[in-house]
């Protein structure tokens, strides 16, 4: 390494965006940082709303999410660069403002789309995760993960791209089973690691599946989602947002002991050789020629939970996964294993107990906390603002930028425009009172602006 090259030291700092507490060690030992400074300034973001959903089409409530923010700015991340021309494509077709952006693309096409998305031309930019690298727009207001992606670290430093001026933003993520399956190819087919001997290739192959499981149980999970990445990075909150998804769900604790049960047993009696879909086809009752082949409709669970909907086994076997009753080998079989915990649960000596939604009512619940929350939080919110006056505004600001070549939101962001709105300044003392206006943007865009107030 160069540094031991140097005839003297010199000070060296290190810096990074989203690293475990794993990487920020080994970011040391490999500098031989000696006795450094470590300066974190944590990892939550406040104004991000973050949901997670499994809906059967994905596109539907893409494009529906998309509809309910008409003149706003998002990033739609997708897995692949078919996915990306496909819902692009499909996008463009029923008339919105979307472009493309992924490693397939010319250079010049992917600096115009870049540049179309950054100058506000299009609204919509759909990507691979190619997309983002020293990207800093302050105005995008949701980022829409179509797939999810391969770990937490890519997945909140893609959301972290999401509401840069600290005004309220929204990441959604839509979970689709196949999107593991994408994951677990790229992992077995990285190119990055052709060239590694074959031990440390395994090593880094089951590292990087082992954080595709824990971005899968988040998911999962139904407890606070901010809080489970928070605790991922090493931070420990209490375990209530107030702004996710699951924090605004009303959920019910279910005893679901017996579900368990069934599950430790299936995987105790089947000798520990199967994946998670065996196990709950084998307690269903599944008649499949699988099922048969692997002498499963022997076994003593066969269909003991054939009237309990498939979902919900589901929901129980990633609530055991999670909470360490049961694990999963880190190799591209996926086996089920007993851990430590699993033997109190079949010498019933511990009830297990879990967080499940409402089945109804779970919607317009979240829907009115939602506005509940936005009702009492600030009056800087484009609902308490005068909408046509702040489109005024902005079609203003767009022209500024235009003639001046810069990006919208480097002329005044939308925080700002949504504060001229509803305080409505008449003069240049009231004006210079509105949040993000000096000065010097007064004397270079003040005038301008206040005509149109006036
Ligand atoms: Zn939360």
């Amino acid at each position: 390494m160069i540094l031991s090259k140097l005839p003297k030291r010199p000070v060296i700092s290190a810096f990074t965006a989203t690293a475990t507490k794993e990487v920020r060690e080994d970011i040391i030992d490999i500098l031989m940082l000696q006795d450094p400074a470590v300066v974190s300034t944590g990892y939550d973001r406040p104004n991000l709303y973050l949901s997670v959903q499994s809906p059967k089409d994905k596109y539907a409530t893409m494009k529906n999410f998309v509809e309910r923010h008409p003149g706003q700015c998002g990033i739609i991340y997708c897995l692949t660069r078919k996915m990306v021309e496909e819902v692009c494509g499909k996008l463009n077709k029923e008339g919105f403002s979307a472009t493309r952006y992924h490693a397939g693309l010319s250079d010049a096409e992917r600096r115009t789309n870049q540049d179309d998305f950054i100058y506000d031309k299009s609204l919509i930019m759909v990507a691979t995760n190619a997309f983002g690298m020293g990207i800093d727009k302050s105005n995008v207001r949701y980022v829409i993960h179509y797939n999810m992606p391969k770990n937490l670290e890519s997945y909140y430093q893609e959301v972290g791209r999401c509401s840069r001026d600290g005004e309220p933003g929204e990441c959604l993520l839509l979970y689709g089973g196949q999107d593991v399956i994408t994951n677990q190819m790229f992992i077995e087919s990285n190119q990055d690691n052709q060239e590694l001997d074959p031990i440390t290739r395994k090593l880094v192959e089951e590292r990087d599946r082992e954080r595709l499981k824990k971005m899968t149980y988040y998911c999962f999970t139904n407890d606070c989602l901010r809080d489970y990445i928070l605790r991922y990075f090493g931070e420990y909150k209490e375990n209530y947002c107030g702004n996710c998804s699951n924090c605004l769900t009303g959920f019910e604790t279910v005893d679901v002991t017996d579900i368990a049960k069934a599950m430790i047993g299936c995987t105790e009696t089947s000798r520990q050789r199967y994946g998670a879909n065996v196990i709950m086809d084998t307690l269903h009752g599944a008649n499949t020629a699988k099922i048969r082949n692997y002498g499963m409709n022997e076994n003593p669970h066969y269909a003991v939970l054939s009237k309990v909907p498939v979902y919900k086994l589901r929901q129980v076997m990633n609530h055991l996964l999670l909470k360490e009753y049961l694990s999963v080998t880190n190799d591209e079989y996926a086996i089920v294993k007993l851990t430590q915990k699993a033997g109190a649960v079949l010498n019933e000596e511990e009830t297990i107990l879990m967080k499940m939604a409402k089945e109804e009512a779970v919607i317009s619940e979240r829907k009115e906390n939602r506005k509940a929350k936005k009702g009492s939080s600030s009056a800087l919110d484009l609902s308490n603002a005068d909408e046509e006056l702040f489109e005024k505004l902005r079609t203003l600001r767009l022209k500024i930028a235009k003639e001046e070549k810069v990006p919208p939101y480097i002329v005044f962001s939308d925080k700002t425009l949504i504060h001229m709105s509803v305080q409505k300044p008449k003069n240049r003392e009231e004006m210079l009172l509105v949040s993000g206006v000096g000065t010097f943007k007064y004397d270079k865009y003040g005038e301008r602006f206040l005509e149109i107030l006036k």
